[in-house]
């Protein structure tokens, strides 16, 4: 691979990828959230994982099958660009599969995450906000895997932005493990308590394991195959 190090200070040389970030977002649900998702075809995946390993080697186990998953099928994995924890495993295995990965990463952050250049495509962005934002504009459908507090931002925000209407890009949490039991529990209980609409469980779904998300994505029409 031809790697692209695009520095986002260098704005007229982000046609690559950065040119959709300026692109104004469109709102595409309507506030009650859609049931069915849509039927865009996924080309593109972002993930939001740890920067740590976590306590079980499941974890790393599952973000390495995703990689693989990912590369096999010809899609491009979006990733926050370093070469620690999850993160490290996960863009490491699509890397090795000859997958195409997009990494990007804040400047700041180049050191202690270690950023990964040797994959396709590399950005160093001048904050955290155009981190996620270029992640977001990059990518069709997000899968949160076990992580920090870091991980829970950025899926956070994807879903308050699903909840506002600016987007409808599909959402999968993998429950490795029953990671995200807490989380769902937390979720259904804001909801009994009157904070959050009924309609919200249809956000994101919840797989646990990796299988089962693309078993769901080919079921809902959102990629043709799945091997
Ligand atoms: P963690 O889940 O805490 O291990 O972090 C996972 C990833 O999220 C790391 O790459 C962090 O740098 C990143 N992260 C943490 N906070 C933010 C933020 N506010 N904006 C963008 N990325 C973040």
């Amino acid at each position: 691979f031809k790697n692209n190090f695009i520095h986002s200070k260098n704005l007229n040389s982000k046609k690559n990828f950065l040119y959709r970030f300026n692109h104004k977002m469109t709102v595409t649900v309507n506030r009650k959230g859609s049931k069915s998702m849509s039927k865009k075809r996924i080309k593109s995946i972002c993930i939001y994982c740890g920067s740590r390993l976590g306590v079980s080697i499941e974890y790393a186990h599952s973000a390495k099958i995703l990689g693989e998953t990912i590369a096999r099928n010809n899609l491009k994995l979006v990733y926050g660009g370093g070469n620690i924890g999850l993160m490290g495993v996960l863009a490491e295995s699509c890397r090795k599969n000859n997958g195409r990965i997009l990494g990007v990463m804040p400047h700041i952050l180049t050191k202690k995450e270690q950023g990964k250049e040797n994959i396709s495509n590399y950005i160093i962005t001048e904050d955290m906000h155009e981190r996620k934002k270029v992640m977001y504009m990059n990518s069709d459908m997000i899968i949160a895997l076990p992580g920090g507090i870091g991980t829970l931002e950025e899926l956070f925000e994807m879903i308050t932005w699903k909840q506002l209407g600016l987007h409808d890009k599909p959402i999968y949490l993998l429950n490795i493990l029953g990671y995200w039991d807490n989380f769902i529990h937390s979720f259904n209980q804001i909801i009994k308590d009157g904070f959050l609409e009924k309609e919200a469980t249809n956000y994101f779904k919840i797989c646990e394991s990796v299988d089962a998300i693309f078993l769901d994505l080919k079921k809902e029409g959102l990629i043709e195959s799945y091997e």
